[in-house]
């Protein structure tokens, strides 16, 4: 498998070719007109799942105000980074797109305040993960076609949607599926570049995004993100250029010249390191360390973007107080659907796994059901 000639115009040696694909999960004949990773997208994009996550919480609940990044505008702004900076790198955009699209398919309502009380739910059960979840909803839980469950994805965007695992999710997805997508997590070798990219569009995308949100909500002052080098580089060319500039435009090109410079960075950085690797083909890239990366300043800057949105925005007393009701919601949904699994959806009340079960349901809910449901389950108003 070395050495492979890419199938495609413009394509990379080192890109994932679909036609060089390690295929789907249930054998199906290949599609007149579209690559096995522009169906894998097509999937996604009419999956149940995907259309859920207009309703979902990034950071700010879905009912907090319309302008606000949901969970979809987010996978949106991961699919165009991505898809950017994979065109210019030869990489295959369409598998960017699909991992784009897909990789928070299994967060739970409420953004990470879910996912952390469904976690703590699940502790005695296998835990809940949002990684893994994404996987599973693709693999499992999305009902769509007569001869299998899930969407019966390609292995390239199975194992893009899995960017992290822990050695014990490893070994059991690894029982399920020998040498599958969960192998390299036990073999300690890196996914495709495509996948790789996915990781750092995301990365990316929430840094901007999260500042534009921060201050839209009044959590974040101009003033205050001055303090942070790299948005202060942009703010202070900005000024120059436009004197007279201020308030929303300021900042929108702000952000706009801080994303256009990361994604030349990431494209010079990576090249770099695909060269002084030597890698040509997808093997290489495996056996490599990782090679998408940023330059180390522009990672350095990116790390103290995080540590400031964490400390400023994520830990804010506003955003704080509503992830302790988000928590209480999920918790109380856990117990009630525990104590009485019929209140279910019938697919989910019949299983036998009711806790694997419980947390699916809950994981799959958007914010607006979660909280209807809580309400009709405790006859307590929260979050509404
Ligand atoms: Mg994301």
């Amino acid at each position: 498998m070395t050495h492979l000639t890419p199938t495609h115009p413009g394509l990379a040696a080192h890109a994932c070719d679909p036609a060089h694909s390690r295929g789907r999960r249930h054998a199906e004949p290949e599609a007149p007109t579209r690559s096995a990773f522009q169906r894998d997208r097509d999937r996604i994009v009419h999956s149940t799942a995907f259309r859920r996550l207009v309703y979902k919480t990034q950071v700010f609940l879905n009912h907090e105000g319309d302008l606000f990044r949901t969970r979809l505008t987010h996978s949106l702004e991961v699919a165009q980074l991505g898809r950017s900076m994979a065109r210019a790198l030869g990489l295959n955009e369409d598998l960017v797109e699909a991992i784009a699209l897909a990789h928070d398919l299994g967060h739970t309502p409420f953004g990470h305040a879910g996912q952390d009380a469904l976690n703590e739910c699940m502790a005695e059960h296998g835990g809940f993960e949002h990684n893994l979840q994404s996987l599973r909803v693709v693999d499992e839980l999305e009902e769509r076609y007569p001869a299998f469950n899930g969407l019966n994805l390609s292995f390239e965007t199975r194992e893009g949607i899995l960017k992290h695992c822990s050695r014990r999710n490893a070994e059991r997805l690894n029982a399920g599926e020998p040498k599958g997508v969960a192998q390299r997590f036990l073999d300690n070798t890196r996914p495709s570049l495509e996948a790789q990219l996915c990781n750092l569009a995301d990365e990316i995308a929430y840094n901007a995004h999260d500042i534009d949100d921060g201050v839209r909500s009044g959590l974040l002052s101009l003033s205050q993100l001055q303090a942070l080098e790299l948005v202060e580089r942009y703010r202070h060319q900005t000024v120059r250029e436009y004197p007279a500039l201020q308030g929303r435009r300021l900042l929108y090109e702000t952000i706009r010249r801080m994303l256009s410079d990361q994604v030349y960075d990431v494209i010079d950085a990576t090249r770099l390191a695909i060269a002084q690797h030597g890698v040509h083909s997808l093997e290489a890239v495996r056996a490599a360390p990782a090679l998408v990366c940023f330059s180390a300043p522009m990672r350095e800057q990116s790390h103290e973007l995080k540590r400031f949105l964490f400390a400023n925005l994520y830990r804010h007393p506003q955003v704080m107080q509503t992830t302790e009701q988000a928590r209480d919601v999920v918790r109380d949904l856990f117990e009630a659907y525990v104590r009485s699994p019929h209140e279910m959806q019938t697919d989910f009340a019949r299983r036998a796994d009711t806790h694997r079960a419980v947390a699916d349901y809950i994981a799959g809910m958007t914010d607006r059901f979660a909280v209807r449901e809580h309400e009709r389950l405790t006859g307590r108003q929260v979050l509404a």
